[in-house]
């Protein structure tokens, strides 16, 4: 190749890169790297299942003879947690839900008190032990924590009836990005919505969106279209992080790094059968165990089980295998311990 022909080749390579930089100009452009045209991505990017996964999952969950089991719920004091302002306190509702009352302030976790975790009243996920606490006995809440939108995680009639009982004072949702117009399809208009790693601040509280492994979706064609989040909430008193639902992943070092050690960490210790469908998307309590030392956690609460049956491991399961990773990492079971519904335990001091 001549330089003449060299130099004309090395301009039309100039005009080409040019050309597509101008093209690209006009489309979206993602600057982070879990922004991606077909919707958000998890750190390290899952694989979406193959049908046959699906299928086969289905199969199993139909087939497999899994222990159903509806738990007796402990007694809390309504009318003590409605007047609260001066303890600090957390009661586990169910599942996912805890009601958790700090700096004069009240709030959810995720608030799932129907009877099903679907899109419909007659099929899907069915609870078999009720709320701790009634939907209608809640104090006022000020601000609500919503992981992902999955539907034993987002529950349409929960914030319907909380938007008719709050009409004057409603609560702050506090969601991942993506998830605002949900709401503002269904007329709550209070709420923030943030990307990974950012944070907000409200009533004396910084709350801060952090990366988790996991994926969204309420119906088969709006998969990850808006964000999944673990939640980071500190006040002057303590450090609470809060995860809905997540397989393991290098993030949880990350967010130690950044905001450990917490005081309390509420993290999901159900859901993980078969694992091999399961493993990237729900946390087994082993993998709690590391998710509890990542963060140097001094005290964790296993939530996500005893409460609607959504895999095939037995409903009584979590809290025995948390047991036994508990004693094989050679932590007390007196600093990661499961509640029981309805129970309410006082956070300052700290469980002691
Ligand atoms: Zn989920
Ligand atoms: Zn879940």
């Amino acid at each position: 190749m001549t330089i003449l022909s060299k130099l004309s080749y090395a301009l039309i390579l100039l005009g080409l890169i040019l050309l597509m930089g101008a093209c690209s100009s006009t489309e979206t452009v993602y600057l982070k790297k879990h922004h991606t045209p077909d919707g958000y991505v998890n750190t390290i990017p899952l694989e979406s299942p193959a049908i046959g996964d699906m299928l086969g999952f289905a199969w199993e969950s139909l087939t497999s003879d899994t222990k159903n089991i509806e738990y007796p719920t402990a007694q809390n004091d309504p009318m003590f947690l409605q007047k609260n302002t001066k303890k600090a306190t957390i009661t586990w509702v169910g599942h996912s839900t805890f009601l958790i009352q700090m700096g004069g302030l009240n709030f959810l976790t995720d608030p799932q008190f129907s009877e099903r975790a679907s899109p419909v009243s007659w099929i899907g996920p069915k609870r078999y032990t009720p709320p701790g606490i009634a939907l209608e006995d809640l104090p006022v809440i000020d601000f609500v924590l919503i992981s992902h939108n999955h539907y034993d995680h987002l529950d349409l009639a929960t914030v319907q009836y909380l938007k008719e009982k709050q009409s004057q004072n409603p609560p702050l949702y506090f969601v991942p990005l993506g998830l605002k117009s949900w709401f503002k399809d269904i007329g709550v208009e209070n709420v923030k919505e943030l990307d990974w790693w950012e944070k907000d601040t409200f009533k004396g509280f910084a709350i801060h969106s952090v990366p988790i492994q996991h994926y969204s979706n309420r119906t088969p064609w709006n998969r990850n279209q808006s964000l999944w989040a673990g939640w980071v909430i500190e006040n002057e008193q303590r450090t609470i992080f809060f995860v809905g639902d997540t397989g393991y992943s290098k993030d949880f070092k990350k967010i130690g790094e950044k905001f450990g050690p917490m005081d309390l960490s509420l993290l999901p210790i159900g859901a993980y059968e078969p694992r091999r469908f399961m493993e990237s998307i729900h946390v087994n309590p082993e993998e709690a165990v590391k998710i509890h030392q990542d963060v140097q956690s001094r005290y964790s609460i296993g939530q996500h089980w005893g409460t609607f049956s959504l895999t095939t491991e037995d409903m009584d399961e979590p809290p025995r295998y948390l047991s036994q990773a508990l004693k094989k990492a050679n932590i007390s079971e007196s600093e990661f311990f499961v509640m029981k519904h309805g129970e309410t335990r006082m956070l300052n001091p700290l469980f002691n």
